[in-house]
C-alpha cells in the first residue's frame, strides 16, 4: 500500500433518514465502508434492514441525509449533475431486481443506451457482442416482453458492463428469479469479477451471499459483520478524471433523442392523435375564423368603396299626422328633381330612380326580379358601366324606348350560357330587347345585388310601373359640400312643398359617409367577436395539450429515471422532451394550418363568405400552439429529471 493509495470506494458515517409523514425513519444509522477495486462483495441483511437503501446511495442514485461518499478519494456528494452522470455512465454498472429495461426497445437499444450519453462508438456491435457474452445471441431483437425474467436480466447485465465500468452494484438480481437462472447469473458476475470488475451485490439468501469473496451483514441500518474469504490484492488504478463536456451535444446524442421521440410518438399513436388534435382544432379554428372575418371585413370596405363617398341619397319620408293613425306620404316629382339639379354649386350630378318588382320571361324561362328606371348618371354614380354592351342612352330614355340592362343573377335565370344581348325578353307582358349586362356586385347584406333589371326612368315610370312620382333620389355632391348640400335638398324639398322646419322628417336623406362609419364598426365588431371566438377555441386546445403533455410525461417518469440511472444528464432527459413535444406540436401545426385552409376554402366555395387566410393567422396559432405544446411538455419533464433517479424509478 501507498502513500497515495485511494480505496475505490469509501463511505464515512453514512446516515439516511426518509420522512413517512410526521414520523422520520432512521433506515442508515451512519455506515461505514471501504471497498478496494477487484473486491467481490455481498450485502446480507433481513429484509427491510435498508441494503438497497445503501446500494441507491453507492450507486449515486440517490443522496444520503449524512455522511462522506468518495470514490478514488474524491467527494461525490459534492459533484454537480454532469460529473454525477459521468459517474453513473463511466465508473458505475447498477442491476435492478426488477431489470428495468425500456418495455419499447430491443434487447440490443436496451443494451446499446448508455453509450448515448457516454458517446462511445460502434453501439450495435458493441451492444451485440456483450449480448453474446451473456448468452443470449439468439435474442438479440427480441423485446424485454419476448423474453424471460433470467434473459431481461441478462440484458441488464449487459447494458451495465457497455461502458466498462469499475464497478457493477446489482440489487438482489436474482431476487426475482429460479435457481438454476440465478446461478446463470451469479457465474457471469463471478466471470466479470475475475476480469477485474468490482462486484458489489445485495441479497438475502446465503446461497447467493456464498460466490462472493466478503460478506458484510446490515441489521437495523448498522454494519454487524464483516468477513473476508480471502485477502484480495489492493490494486492502485491510475487517477480517475472525472470530466462530461455538458454544453457541447453530440450529433449522436441528438439523433438517438430525436428517434427515441418518433419512436415514443408512434408506439403511443392515440396518445399522440389526441395531442395533436387540441393543436389542430386550436390552429385550424383560428385560421379559419380569422379568414371569415378578414373576408368580410375586405368585401364590405370594396362594397363601400364601389358606393362612393360623396353620394346623397334623397327618399320620401313617413310623418304621423297629429295623433291620427296613419300616416301620410311626401312624394318627390321629376320637376322637384330638375330644381334639386339647377344648383350646379353643390350637385354635381342627379339621378332619380323609382323601382318595383317585374316578371321577365323569356322563352320558356321566367324570374321575378327588381326593376329599377334609372337616368343615364346611374352608370357612373352606382359603378354600373356594363361589362357586355352598353347602357341605354338619353335618347332612349327621353324617348321611353324599351330596352334593358340586365344583371348576372337574370342572366342565369333567363339565358344559362346563351348569349343575351340583342335578345328580347319579355317584361310585365312587354317586349323589351336587352342590350347590356351590368358588372357583377355579389350579395348586399342579404339581397343579391345582381338579381337586377335597369331600364330607362320614362320607360319605367309611363310603361311598366304608372307614376308620377321618383322612389329615390341618389345625389352626387360637389367635392367637399356634403353638409351644406344636404341642407339645401331639405330646403329645397320643404319649400316646394310649403312645409315648416317643423316637419323636416317628411323627407330622409341618408349621407353615405355616416353608411360607412356604420358599416365599418359592425366589421369591426365581427371580426372582434371572430377573433375572440378563435382565440377561445385556441385556449381550448392548449388546455387540452397541456393535460396529455403532463400525462404522457408524468407516465415515463420510471424512464427518465432509468435515463438518468445509467447516465443522463437533466439536459438530455430535458432535450429528448423537447424535441418529442415540438415533434408533436410542428406535426400539429402543421395539420392545423391545412385543416384550417381546407375549411375557408370550404366555406368560401359553399356559403359564399369570403374568406382570406392572412400570413399572420397562421403565424400565430401555429406558434401559440406549438409553445403550449412545448413549455406544457417541457415543464413536467423538467420537474421529472430534478428528482433523484430512484425517485423517479420508484414513481407508478
Ligand atoms: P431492504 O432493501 O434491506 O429490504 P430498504 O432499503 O428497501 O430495505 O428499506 C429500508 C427501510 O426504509 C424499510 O423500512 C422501508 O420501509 C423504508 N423505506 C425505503 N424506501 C423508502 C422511502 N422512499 N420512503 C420512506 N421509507 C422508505
Ligand atoms: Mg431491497
Amino acid at each position: 500500500m501507498t502513500e497515495q493509495h485511494k480505496p475505490l470506494l469509501a463511505i464515512k458515517g453514512i446516515t439516511k433518514i426518509y420522512d413517512v409523514g410526521d414520523t422520520k425513519l432512521d433506515v442508515l444509522k451512519g455506515i461505514n465502508l471501504t471497498i478496494e477495486e477487484g473486491e467481490f462483495v455481498a450485502i446480507m441483511g433481513p429484509s427491510g434492514s435498508g441494503k438497497s437503501t445503501l446500494m441507491h446511495i453507492l450507486g449515486l442514485l440517490d443522496r444520503p441525509s449524512g455522511g462522506v461518499y468518495e470514490i478514488y478519494g474524491q467527494n461525490v456528494l459534492k459533484f454537480d449533475d454532469n460529473r454525477t452522470a459521468f459517474l453513473r455512465s463511466k465508473i458505475i454498472g447498477f442491476v435492478f431486481q426488477q431489470y428495468n429495461l425500456l418495455n419499447k426497445m430491443t434487447a440490443c437499444d436496451n443494451v446499446a443506451l448508455p453509450m448515448i450519453y457516454s458517446g462511445g462508438t460502434n453501439k450495435v456491435e458493441r451492444a451485440k457482442k456483450l449480448l453474446e457474452s451473456v448468452g443470449l445471441s439468439e435474442r438479440i431483437f427480441h423485446k424485454p416482453n419476448q423474453l424471460s425474467g433470467g434473459q431481461q436480466q441478462r440484458v441488464a447485465i449487459a447494458r451495465a458492463l457497455v461502458n466498462e465500468p469499475k464497478i457493477i452494484f446489482a440489487d438482489e438480481p436474482t431476487g426475482n428469479l429460479a435457481s438454476a437462472q440465478s446461478d446463470e447469473i451469479m457465474q457471469i458476475l463471478t466471470d466479470l469479477n475475475k476480469k477485474g470488475i468490482s462486484v458489489i451485490l445485495v441479497t438475502h439468501e446465503p446461497d447467493i451471499a456464498q460466490w462472493a469473496n466478503r460478506v458484510i451483514t446490515i441489521k437495523d441500518g448498522q454494519v454487524v459483520s464483516d468477513t473476508k474469504k480471502t485477502e484480495t490484492e489492493k490494486i492502485q488504478h491510475n487517477p480517475l478524471k472525472i470530466h462530461k463536456d455538458s454544453s457541447r451535444l453530440s450529433v449522436a446524442e441528438f439523433s438517438e433523442n430525436f428517434f427515441s421521440a418518433i419512436r415514443a410518438i408512434l408506439a403511443n399513436k392515440t396518445r399522440s392523435i389526441l395531442t395533436m388534435l387540441g393543436i389542430i382544432i386550436g390552429v385550424a379554428s383560428i385560421i379559419s375564423m380569422l379568414a371569415l372575418g378578414t373576408g368580410a371585413q375586405q368585401s364590405l370596405e370594396k362594397q363601400i368603396k364601389s358606393m362612393g363617398t360623396n353620394l346623397l341619397y334623397l327618399m320620401p319620408g313617413r310623418i304621423s299626422v297629429g295623433g291620427v293613425a296613419g300616416s301620410v306620404v311626401r312624394r318627390i316629382t321629376l320637376e322637384d328633381v330638375d330644381a334639386l339639379a339647377s344648383n350646379t354649386e353643390l350637385v354635381k350630378n342627379i339621378d332619380p330612380t323609382v323601382s318595383g318588382n317585374v316578371q321577365v320571361v323569356y322563352g320558356n324561362k321566367n324570374t321575378n326580379t327588381s326593376l329599377t328606371g334609372a337616368t343615364t348618371a346611374y352608370q357612373y354614380m352606382q359603378n354600373a358601366v356594363p361589362e357586355y354592351g352598353r347602357f341605354f342612352t338619353n335618347t332612349e330614355n327621353n324617348n321611353s324606348a324599351k330596352v334593358c340592362v340586365i344583371g348576372a343573377t337574370v342572366v342565369k335565370n333567363l339565358f344559362g350560357d346563351q348569349e343575351p344581348v340583342g335578345k328580347y325578353i319579355k317584361i310585365n307582358r312587354k317586349q323589351f330587347r336587352v342590350i347590356g349586362i351590368l358588372p357583377v356586385k355579389g350579395a348586399q347584406g342579404p339581397r343579391d345585388g345582381d338579381d337586377i333589371i335597369i331600364v330607362p326612368l320614362n320607360t319605367a315610370m309611363k310603361r311598366l310601373l304608372g307614376t308620377r312620382y321618383v322612389s329615390s333620389v341618389s345625389v352626387e355632391v360637389q367635392e367637399g359640400k356634403i353638409d351644406e348640400t344636404e341642407k339645401y335638398l331639405l330646403a329645397t324639398m320643404l319649400e316646394r312643398n310649403k312645409l315648416g322646419a317643423d316637419q323636416a322628417d317628411s323627407f330622409r336623406i341618408r349621407n353615405m359617409s355616416d353608411m360607412i362609419q356604420m358599416l365599418s364598426s359592425t366589421t369591426k365588431t365581427m371580426t372582434m367577436l371572430l377573433g375572440s371566438v378563435a382565440g377561445i377555441s385556441l385556449i381550448v386546445g392548449g388546455i387540452g395539450i397541456m393535460n396529455i403533455m403532463l400525462v404522457s410525461v408524468s407516465e415515463r417518469t420510471r424512464e427518465i429515471g432509468l435515463r438518468k440511472a445509467i447516465g443522463a444528464t437533466k439536459t438530455a432527459v430535458l432535450l429528448q422532451f423537447l424535441i418529442e413535444s415540438s415533434a408533436l406540436s410542428v406535426m400539429g401545426g402543421f395539420f392545423g394550418v391545412a385543416l384550417g385552409v381546407l375549411i375557408s376554402f370550404a366555406v368560401s366555395k359553399f356559403a359564399g363568405w369570403a374568406a382570406f387566410v392572412s400570413g399572420f393567422s397562421v403565424f400565430l396559432s401555429v406558434s401559440f400552439s406549438v409553445c403550449v405544446g412545448i413549455v406544457f411538455g417541457l415543464w413536467p419533464a423538467k420537474k421529472a429529471s430534478e428528482l433523484s433517479p430512484i425517485e423517479a424509478l420508484r414513481s407508478e
